[in-house]
């Protein structure tokens, strides 16, 4: 066993984004292996509000393709899905009650993810579903979680309730630690940079980069993408968001600096530099997708996932133990 260990999930709730590739899914390929690793679909937030059954197992199978083709190595990390280890339910009903009202009303994503449902009253899973997150993370003993900005605050819930649980019922949870990298920790919606790239994209999907989006399809997106009327390839969130934002993405895939970025297009227009990046995500796409196709396999996935569970069940029932044992259960 490694000395640390680091993990991750994504929701199977339509389709994967270059934003969850470039906030959480790169930067867990980046330390595989580094670390003991775990990956999971999560399939139980993915009911949080109700979804069409087929076209969530065809997800879910579409999740776990995705997870390979972006690099995620089955040798080195334990991938499984959420549900196939009961533990995370009742380790999630456990820290539901350890958690106050007001806890869960002041989570970012549940105003404005409430506010979007208020018309039909806001489903109970919304409200709830960061105490399955500090559950999920909890369980294994993690010590790092990478993901993108939008989840920090519940990340920092778990760290709240671990020692909060650990204060009232003696030494239970490790410590978890958010692993945000500096670039790409909130790509933005290609049209409306005031929002993050998302899977829903107000029904038009034309700011929102689908990791499955047809390659030329991808490329008009980015060329049609919201800059303003500066001129001048520059890093400047206050003023620049969109031109920031491709900055970013160009970043955060080639690795290159913003300032070698801005020093090779001084003086140039935006279309070049567009351009570029348009090229950049479609070989990123074409590759990805090209090993999507390959791993697509439901017996292959099926095998993955059965052997993934039976690998984190062990250690997740061994938590879920010493969390009972420490309440008296
Ligand atoms: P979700 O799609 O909400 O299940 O998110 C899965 C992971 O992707 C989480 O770690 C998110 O923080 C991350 N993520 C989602 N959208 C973005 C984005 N636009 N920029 C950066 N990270 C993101």
């Amino acid at each position: 066993m490694k000395e640390k260990v680091m993990l991750t999930g994504v929701r199977p709730s339509g389709n994967l984004t270059l934003g969850n590739y470039l906030g959480a899914i790169k930067n867990f390929v980046d330390k595989q292996g580094t670390y003991d690793s775990y990956i999971f679909i999560a399939d139980l937030h993915a009911i949080t509000s109700p979804k069409n059954p087929q076209k969530l197992k065809a997800a879910i199978y579409d999740c776990v393709a995705m997870y390979l083709a972006c690099g995620v190595d089955p040798k080195k990390t334990i991938i499984f899905k959420q549900s196939d280890v009961l533990e995370h339910g009742t380790l999630g009903f456990i820290m539901t009650f350890q958690t106050k009202m007001g806890e869960l009303n002041r989570m970012t994503q549940f105003k404005s993810k409430s506010q979007a449902q208020h018309k039909e009253g806001v489903d109970t899973g919304l409200f709830i579903y960061p105490t399955l997150m500090v559950a999920d993370i909890l369980l294994y003993n993690t010590s790092i979680v990478p993901v993108g900005k939008d989840q920090q605050q519940h990340v920092e819930l778990t760290r709240d309730l671990a020692e909060r649980f650990n204060k009232r019922y003696g030494e239970t949870f490790f410590m978890p630690d958010v692993y945000i990298t500096p670039i790409g920790n909130k790509i933005l919606n290609l049209q409306n940079p005031l929002e993050k790239m998302n899977k829903s994209d107000n029904g038009n999907n034309k700011g929102t980069i689908f990791l499955m989006d047809d390659i030329e399809v991808a490329k008009r997106k980015i060329m049609c993408a919201k800059t303003d009327s500066l001129g001048k390839v520059h890093f400047d969130e206050e003023n620049q968001l969109g031109i920031s934002n491709l900055m970013s993405i160009l970043s955060k895939i080639t690795g290159e600096d913003f300032e070698s970025i801005e020093k090779r297009f001084d003086g140039k227009g935006y279309g070049e530099f567009k351009k570029e990046v348009a090229e950049v995500v479609a070989n990123l796409l074409t590759e990805i997708q090209t090993k999507f196709n390959r791993y697509r396999d439901i017996n292959l996935l099926d095998e993955i996932l059965l052997n993934g569970a039976k690998q984190a069940q062990p250690t997740a029932s061994e938590t879920l133990k010493r969390a009972k044992k420490a309440l008296g259960l």
